[in-house]
Parts: structure tokens; C-alpha cells; sequence
């Protein structure tokens, strides 16, 4: 076959390539935050802190290998609470393993911005709020990640 021809009929291919992804695109993203993905069972995302189930043994400042854990003393609470530092969590979840009371807890919210770095320091009292995901408190579309057989991944309503 000529030149001009094989290749005429290569560009041929990549125009219709490009068409097809032009009107059926394959996209694995969302419209966040109009859209929200769930993660899935076993995410580690930021972390809450349950202080009724807390005995203050400490263990979980002790283990944290980035000491982003540490224990809050006070005069009048000499065993302290925990707070974790975000600027150094690295989401291993050892705290939360090792807690013998359940006391802590890895939720499945991540995306979360702050407007200080001080923020990320979050004190015992903060630690005890239930992190909430902007977008789902706006009422974002929830979705799953499914594998497909043509399309590897896709999302669908969770
Ligand atoms: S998840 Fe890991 S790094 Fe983060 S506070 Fe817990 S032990 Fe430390
Ligand atoms: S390991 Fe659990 S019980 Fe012990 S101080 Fe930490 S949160 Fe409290």
C-alpha cells in the first residue's frame, strides 16, 4: 500500500478515536462538589475522638509514629486527652488500632480545607467533633466506584 494511503487511513482512525471520545466520554472524574465519592470501607480519613469512651492511658500519643498525637495536660487533668496534629498524620491508623476502648476513630472524610496552618492542630475539644465533608453537607450527589468489565471503573448512585 502507498504512503499517502496507509496514512491517510491512520488519520482516519485518530479522528474517529477523538470523535468517539468527543460524544461517549470515558471519564472517571465528578463534578465535585456537586458530585461527592464515597471511599470505601476502610478509608482512612481524618480522625474522631469519642472522649466518654477515653480511660487517658496515652497509648495513642505513644504509638503515633509521626508524633502527631500527643496528649493535652491540663492542671486540673494531669492524665490529658488526645489532639492530633494534620500537619504530621501520615493516616496510618496505628492510634486508632491500638486504642483499647475504641476511644478513636478513622471516618471517611478527607476533603476538608483550612485556612491556617494552625488549624491543623486540633485540641481534644475539636478532636470530638464529627468531621463533616463540605460537599456532602451540600447536599452532593453520593457515588460509588464500581468496576466494569468494558470500562474498567464507573461511578453509580450509592
Ligand atoms: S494516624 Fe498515625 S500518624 Fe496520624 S495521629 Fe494516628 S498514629 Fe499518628
Ligand atoms: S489510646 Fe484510646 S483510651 Fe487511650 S488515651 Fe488514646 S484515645 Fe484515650
Amino acid at each position: 500500500m502507498s504512503k499517502p494511503v496507509s496514512s491517510f487511513k491512520l488519520h482516519l482512525r485518530a479522528v474517529a478515536t477523538g470523535l468517539k471520545y468527543l460524544l461517549f466520554p470515558n471519564r472517571i472524574t465528578v463534578y465535585y462538589p456537586e458530585e461527592y465519592v464515597e471511599p470505601p470501607e476502610g478509608y482512612r480519613g481524618l480522625i474522631r475522638y469519642y472522649p466518654e469512651r477515653c480511660i487517658q492511658c496515652g497509648l495513642c500519643a505513644m504509638i503515633c509514629p509521626a508524633s502527631a498525637m500527643k496528649m493535652y495536660r491540663t492542671k486540673t487533668d494531669r492524665k490529658g486527652r488526645p489532639g492530633v496534629n494534620y500537619q504530621r498524620c501520615i493516616f496510618c491508623g496505628f492510634c486508632v488500632d491500638i486504642c483499647p476502648q475504641n476511644a478513636l476513630e478513622m471516618t471517611k472524610v478527607h476533603d476538608v480545607a483550612y485556612e491556617s496552618l494552625n488549624e491543623l492542630v486540633v485540641p481534644p475539644e475539636r478532636f470530638s467533633q464529627e468531621p463533616v465533608s463540605p460537599a456532602v453537607a451540600g447536599g452532593a450527589r453520593r457515588l460509588k466506584t464500581v468496576f466494569d468489565e468494558e470500562r474498567g471503573l464507573r461511578h453509580e448512585l450509592a
